[in-house]
């Protein structure tokens, strides 16, 4: 089973790369910002608590997040090639969380992929997103309070799984065939070995 988490900075193409890994590897996609944009989208309870912290750049509680995370994984089908975790985790507690969760399960995260952009490039492209994607969250304010939070509480996700030896970091500028092929290299590489 290949378990893969693609980390980084908001903008740095996460959703983007998820896309192309599914469709090379048959992978499920669980991408937590979507699963609560989905909720807002449909006002419910969760949803109206969820925005009230997504629309100032904020995190989801840890628990919420977890709870929401934890019932998706197990709702999902036992003959999946994988999954790939797009958004979470996010935070120290919650990587702590996801290996505690998936070792219950017999399950091991493969790698994380950490996508590296210049933060000029990540404004640039969340402000060029923000003309067409109506998220309460893609302005420079908000835009500029995510990249704070993402140095401060995300980042430090990336040690932790360096520790367990399974961090890619992969260069993120360039054009998305690029990019992909970077990433590629590396997942096929976990394959071989
Ligand atoms: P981006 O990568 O552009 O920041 P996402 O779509 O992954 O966007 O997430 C959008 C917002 O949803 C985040 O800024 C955060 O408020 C909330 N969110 C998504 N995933 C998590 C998570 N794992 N923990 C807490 N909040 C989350």
């Amino acid at each position: 089973m290949l378990n893969i988490i693609i980390c980084g900075a908001p903008g740095c193409g996460k959703g983007t790369q998820s896309d192309l890994i599914v469709e090379k590897y048959s992978l499920n996609h669980l991408s937590t910002g979507d699963l609560l944009r989905k909720e807002i989208e449909e006002k419910s309870e969760l949803g109206l608590i969820a925005d009230n912290y997504i629309s100032k750049g904020n995190f989801v509680p840890d628990e919420m997040i977890i709870d929401i995370l934890m019932k998706k994984i197990d709702s999902q089908s036992s003959n999946i090639n994988g999954i790939i975790l797009d958004g979470f985790p996010r935070t120290v507690s919650q990587a702590e969380a996801l290996e505690d969760l998936l070792e219950k399960r017999n399950k091991k995260t493969t790698i994380l992929v950490d996508l590296q952009v210049d933060e000029q490039e990540l404004i640039n492209r969340l402000l060029k997103r923000g003309e067409t994607s109506g998220r309460s969250d893609d302005n420079l304010e908000t835009i500029k309070k995510r990249l704070e939070i993402y140095q401060e509480k995300t980042k430090p996700v990336n040690n932790f799984y360096k520790k367990l030896g399974k961090y890619a970091a992969i260069d993120g500028m360039g054009s998305v065939n690029e990019i992909f092929e970077r990433i590629s290299a590396v997942i096929d590489s976990k394959l071989e070995s």
